[in-house]
């Protein structure tokens, strides 16, 4: 039979006689616009459009989409108008075919940093009518089936195209066949040789298999037949793509991803799915964390089946898809599948919802957008509505959750990057690094070789993996800032009791180690930090067995404090000691050591005596800064408090919070604010003290 004719038997399944009729009209008139022209195959040029129109029908497309399929070429390879066509074959046939040929117009740009460009241009393709780009797929599908013609420099930029452009657009439309299909050919032309290799490593494999996957293919079907399930079984061969793919990616040989055995299960509903993945776990044991349930969950192009893998005989691992007649459908033909079967069963009709809604939506912003990021960052929002997209200093983009921080950015790039990051540029401008990212923002990380994680971020980082490298890196970084602090306050509470630390032997430590129940000398150490042992204690009980000897007169110095001993020091937050008060240390349970002002209110008066009291002085040369409390009465006035701010400004303090209450005629402003140290302080205060609005201030 002629392919004219098998087209038409073949659509005459599922289409009405007079549409049949058309496909005829349309057939002879594409045959006489192209008569003359040949392909480089030396085929007559109508085979082509021939052969797209037989993938669309494959796809049980309607009449307009096939016979524009036919004509898809016509305006823009011969003297036909588009105008022509509108009145041959209706308004619709007309823009199907006007929105190829403009689509085969453009060129799309294959750098990186062209992926917001690539994407808004077959967006706006798409936006039009999507079946414009299903003739534009199975066109591009058909010219890859016949590319041996060509010269192998235009095989590989054309293959090149169709694995970056072309078949993330199928898969993105549900439509697995042609995505595959795409993949396998661009493949083969794009690496010519890797693919032969693997193409006859997978035929000899096969007749090795060819027993084992009897074998299964034989125990799966009996196991379904007692559950009374009406089924369909079929071993899954794997494409020579997906090969090499799992080979480059998961550093695996040849051999260790073809003995992955796959097999799909078809059945008639969706609860005969969970019986069967229940009768299949009875039959080999389920590989555990492998189970997904797309069914419960569909992937975001519709797809639905139940995947496992099982462990079979001789420890093969099999790979299992349950899906319902309906699931396999779509999974096969995606969005197309609407046209394949109008019944109103729910799972199409609800795809073609959800394709037509999210397509609708695109028309809306397409009509006021000009800028490309602009217009990617709705197209984007509608794809994929949980997610931002960012973008690298080199125009990569990057997916993150929303409510993701620029935090969450410097993990998603490295590890090492999120550890040292100090702040953020957003678009160009200094942001903090606590900042919310919005759709199209361009972030660069600034890191410092000597930053740490700071606890605070985990208030507000979104992304598990921002989450658990922090916490990682401050358990490692407290444990180690532990055992030093740890080792300090021990020293002290020893020469409280006149002994020399030194004097004390491997072997007391040893017996005091095991005493105490503690894994090594350096966790007890990190547990007198951590305010989980008293340092006084753990010296008496060293100290016991010296109590004999003679001791050596040393004098007791109090621990200096430099503000530098990170996590295990923190500040009481009642009084905000800074250098040049007086201070002591408190140990407090399960939180290590306290600094307080000598007298702090909430430290009781005979303390000194408490053996959770610790001696404490500040370093010299302190150079952080320190957060201080301050109490403002000033007079209500306008401007007042942008006053009060610049004066604060210009002696070079920072304002971490401020907050209002507001009199009749005064305003109490409680202040945090970043001082170096009492000096300091003290020069904020007489600045403050010169605006004349200012009744009253106080350091809480
Ligand atoms: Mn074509």
């Amino acid at each position: 039979m002629p392919e004219a004719e098998l087209l038409f038997s073949e659509v005459s399944r599922y289409l009405k006689p007079e549409d049949i009729t058309q496909l005829k009209t349309a057939y002879t008139f594409g045959q006489g616009a192209h008569s003359g022209q040949f392909r480089k195959s030396g085929e007559p040029y109508i085979s082509h459009p021939l052969a797209v129109a037989r993938i669309l029908g494959g796809l049980h497309l309607d009449a307009p989409t096939l016979t524009a399929a036919l004509l898809h070429d016509v305006v823009e390879d011969t003297h036909i108008s588009k105008e022509e066509i509108s009145e041959r074959f209706g308004e619709p046939v007309a823009e199907l075919v006007d929105g190829v040929s403009k689509l085969d117009k453009i060129k799309f740009q294959t750098q990186e940093d062209a992926q917001a460009e690539n994407f808004r241009k077959m967006l706006l393709a798409m936006a039009r009518d999507v079946r414009v780009i299903l003739i534009k797929l199975a066109d591009r599908l058909h010219n890859m089936q016949t590319m041996q013609a060509m010269p192998p420099e235009k095989q590989r930029s054309i293959s090149r195209e169709t694995l970056e452009i072309y078949a993330p657009i199928a898969l993105r439309l549900g439509l697995n066949a042609i995505y595959q299909e795409l993949q396998e050919l661009a493949f083969r032309y794009s690496h010519p040789l890797r693919y032969r290799v693997l193409v006859k490593a997978t035929k000899a494999a096969r007749g090795n298999r060819r027993e084992i996957v009897g074998k299964i293919e034989d125990a799966i079907t009996n196991k379904l037949k007692e559950s009374e399930l009406d089924f369909q079984v079929s071993g899954r061969e794997k494409h020579i793509y997906s090969i090499y793919n799992k080979m480059v990616e998961k550093q695996l040989s040849f051999s260790e991803v073809l003995d992955i055995y796959g097999f799909r299960v078809v059945v008639g509903d969706v609860p005969s799915c969970y019986v069967a993945l229940g009768a299949l776990h009875s039959l080999y044991k389920p590989i555990p964390g492998k189970f997904k349930d797309y069914i419960a969950i569909p992937k975001e192009n519709g797809y639905q089946s139940l995947h496992s893998t099982l462990l079979g005989p001789f420890n093969i691992p099999i790979e299992i898809q349950i899906r319902t007649h309906e699931m396999h459908r779509i999974a096969e033909n995606g969005v197309a599948s609407h046209w394949l079967y109008k019944s109103n069963e729910i799972g199409s009709s609800d795809l073609h919802l959800k394709t037509n809604q999210w397509l609708q939506s695109l028309l809306e912003t397409l009509s006021d957008t000009t800028d490309s990021l602009e217009f990617l960052e709705h197209l984007k929002i509608d794809l994929f509505p949980g997610d931002v997209y960012v973008f690298t200093p080199q125009g990569k983009i990057l997916t993150l959750p929303r409510r993701s921080t620029a935090v969450d950015f410097a993990y998603a790039i490295h590890s090492d990057i999120g550890n040292c990051c100090v702040a953020a540029k957003i678009n160009g401008e200094n942001a903090p690094l606590r900042s919310e990212l919005k759709n199209g923002d361009r972030v660069e990380i600034i890191t410092a070789p000597y930053a740490k994680p700071n606890p605070s971020w985990l208030s507000y980082v979104t992304t598990g993996r921002a989450r658990s490298h922090i916490r990682h890196f401050l358990k490692t970084i407290q444990y180690k800032e532990s055992v030093e602090l740890g080792e300090r306050m021990l020293n002290q509470a020893l020469h409280a009791l006149n002994i020399n630390p030194v004097l004390i032997s491997e072997s007391q430590w040893e017996k005091l180690v095991r005493d105490s129940g503690a894994k090594s000398k350096k966790v007890l150490l990190a547990d007198m930090a951590l305010g989980k042992q008293l340092p006084a204690v753990v010296a008496k009980r060293l100290a016991s067995p010296l109590e004999t000897q003679e001791s050596k007169q040393v004098t007791s110095e109090p621990i200096t404090i430099l503000g530098t001993e990170g996590l295990t020091v923190q500040f009481a937050k009642c009084c905000h000691p800074i250098p040049g008060d007086g201070i002591v240390g408190l140990i407090k349970k399960d939180h290590g050591l306290v600094i307080h002002v000598h007298n702090c209110p909430t430290i009781s008066q005979n303390i000194k005596s408490a053996e959770n009291y610790l001696d404490v002085a500040w370093g010299k040369d302190i150079t952080r800064t320190f957060e201080v409390k301050l109490k403002i009465i000033a007079a209500n006035r306008h401007g007042v408090l942008a006053r009060i701010a610049a004066a604060i400004a210009k002696t070079e303090s920072n304002i971490d919070d401020v907050a209002m209450e507001s009199e009749k005629d005064y305003t109490a402003m409680g202040f945090i604010l970043q001082v170096k140290n009492r000096h300091h302080l003290a020069l904020v205060i007489r600045d403050l003290r010169r605006i004349k609005e200012v009744a009253k201030i106080i350091r809480v």
